[in-house]
């Protein structure tokens, strides 16, 4: 199994999830994070790291977000989306983006 990040991460990147992976399998995109499924050992300590709740378990992913399943693990094959393994600054405008629901065509790849 692997841990997926969904559509609440989109334009927010807080970070605080990188930190805590002991397999750096984070990656990074313009806007948005992604976890490597290949890499992702389910320790499941990111989750509650994320401020906006973007992390879940695979069988636990709801059902709008199932998309983003195979979204992470295409993405973790993009050669563009580099590991990002410790905590940066956030966009300025994260907070703004984290209270908005559907954003999943604003992801940019
Ligand atoms: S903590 Fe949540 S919002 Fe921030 S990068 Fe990780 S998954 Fe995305
Ligand atoms: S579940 Fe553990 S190994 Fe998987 S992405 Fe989260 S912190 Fe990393």
């Amino acid at each position: 199994m692997t841990y997926v990040i969904t559509e609440s991460c989109i334009k927010c990147k807080y970070t605080d999830c990188v930190d805590v992976c002991p397999v750096d399998c984070f990656r990074e995109g313009p806007n948005f994070l992604i976890i490597d499924p290949e890499e992702c050992i389910d320790c499941t300590l990111c989750v509650a790291e994320c401020p906006v709740e973007a992390i879940y378990a695979e069988d636990e992913v709801p059902e709008d977000q199932q998309v983003f399943i195979a979204l992470n693990a295409e993405l973790a094959q993009n050669p563009a989306w580099k590991p990002i393994t410790a905590k940066k600054p956030s966009p300025s405008d994260a907070d703004e983006w984290a209270i908005v629901k559907e954003k999943a065509h604003l992801l940019e790849k």
